[in-house]
């Protein structure tokens, strides 16, 4: 068999989880929770499945939970989404990105990607037969920032698709107001599309708003806005997200959807939607995070790692140049093996070789296991 994904192998996240739980390791590599969700929401779900809510759910996902994702919508961000013709419930935002790229990018299209980036947006792109067009982002005081000059300059007639994410996996960074405008100048007068990953909505700290596409009415109207109740409830492994997009752009994404995943588990849509009637959970994240931020921020302040930014997501980059001069994937497995704390290297997020001597901590952890990690880290 040809492989159509010839450069791909397994993805560095497995990579780090193996190798932790085989030295032991702390890891704060993968990006997950080592707590447990609300039970509440575990009721929720499981009152779902004992009243009989086992079957088939429509294509597009419960109406109950469709309702409930465009009421937060329109409360947080002030766009009012049609449940029926413009939420889809998807199974993560993987399948949500995927079945996005797929709907949208005919064979030699080309889809903008900003890197670092997540990395299941290049084989997605490659599926389809587009052509990722990486724009790197620059380092400056501030930390990692979208150079939009050069976004604008990697337009070409064969652009059909420019992906965001914000708050930015791995780097942490968040796109604000002048970033929006900058996409909004970019894009008007084209047919450019917009896939926005906004996974970690709900996790941007110091007072700071989201920046949703679907604040910025331009944006809204050829955007796709992809988010996961796997981070916003602290349940990665149910895999389940949604996508809110314009009826038009809408119809087209469940036309895949459909032959995709056709839907998604029944009794996590109910639970989902009972507990979103709540929005406390969501709308106390940002404090919940940012003490866990500053907490680990504060110990990493005694190492002689160096702290870039972390304004949104559970990410911290730290540049490690003080301490190796190793590559970023051998330092992070030395520092799983030797130090028993496992990180990803960020050069994991760049699709030719890019070393900047930084790596990746996730801090969705229990105050202990932060304490446990900069307890060795503070030997490095
Ligand atoms: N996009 C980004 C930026 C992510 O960090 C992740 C999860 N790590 C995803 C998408 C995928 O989310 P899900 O687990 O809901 O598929
Ligand atoms: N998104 C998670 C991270 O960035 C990992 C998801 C995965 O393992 N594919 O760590």
């Amino acid at each position: 068999l040809e492989s159509k994904l010839p450069h791909v192998g397994t993805t560095i996240f497995t990579v780090m989880s193996a190798l932790a739980v085989e030295k032991g390791a702390v890891n704060l590599g993968q990006g997950f929770p080592d707590f447990d969700c609300d039970p509440k929401l575990i009721d929720a779900v499981t009152a779902a499945m004992k009243s009989g809510l086992n079957q088939y759910p429509p294509m597009a996902g419960v109406p109950a939970l469709r309702e409930a994702i465009a009421a937060k919508l329109e409360k947080i961000y002030g766009h009012k989404y049609d449940a029926a013709t413009e939420i889809t419930v998807t199974a993560g935002a993987t399948q949500a990105l995927l079945t996005a790229i797929l709907c949208i990018v005919h064979a030699g299209d080309e889809v903008i990607i900003i890197e670092p980036v997540y990395d299941s947006y290049v084989p997605a792109i490659e599926l389809a037969g587009g052509k990722p067009v990486p724009v790197q982002m620059t380092m400056g005081a501030e930390g990692y920032s979208v150079p939009w000059d050069r976004v604008a300059a990697a337009v070409t007639p064969r652009t059909r698709l420019i992906m965001i994410n914000s708050p930015h996996n791995p780097t942490g960074s968040v796109l604000h107001e002048a970033d929006m405008r900058a996409l909004e100048d970019i894009v008007r007068g084209t047919n450019i599309l917009i896939v926005s990953d906004e996974v970690y909505e709900h996790m941007v700290y110091d007072g700071a708003r989201h920046e949703s596409v679907c604040r910025y009415p331009e944006l809204a109207g050829r955007s796709f806005v992809v988010s996961s109740f796997g981070k916003t409830y602290h349940v990665t492994g149910w895999k389940i997200g949604y996508v809110a997009a314009p009826a038009p752009l809408a119809a087209e994404f469940r036309k895949v959807h459909q032959f995709n995943v056709f839907t998604v588990n029944t009794p996590v849509q109910h639970g989902i939607a009972t507990y979103m009637a709540d929005p406390v959970p969501y709308l106390d994240l940002p404090l919940f995070y940012q003490r866990k931020r500053d907490l680990f921020r504060d110990g990493l302040k005694n190492t002689r790692f160096r702290l870039l930014p972390s304004d949104g997501t559970y990410f911290q980059c730290v540049d490690y140049s003080a301490i190796s001069d190793m590559p970023e994937t051998e330092f992070a497995k030395w520092l799983t093996t030797e130090i028993g704390v496992a990180a990803i290297p960020v050069s994991a997020f760049y699709n030719e070789p890019k070393e900047s001597g930084i790596v990746r901590f996730c801090y969705a952890k229990k105050d202990d296991t932060l304490r446990l990690a900069l307890e060795r880290l503070t030997k490095v």
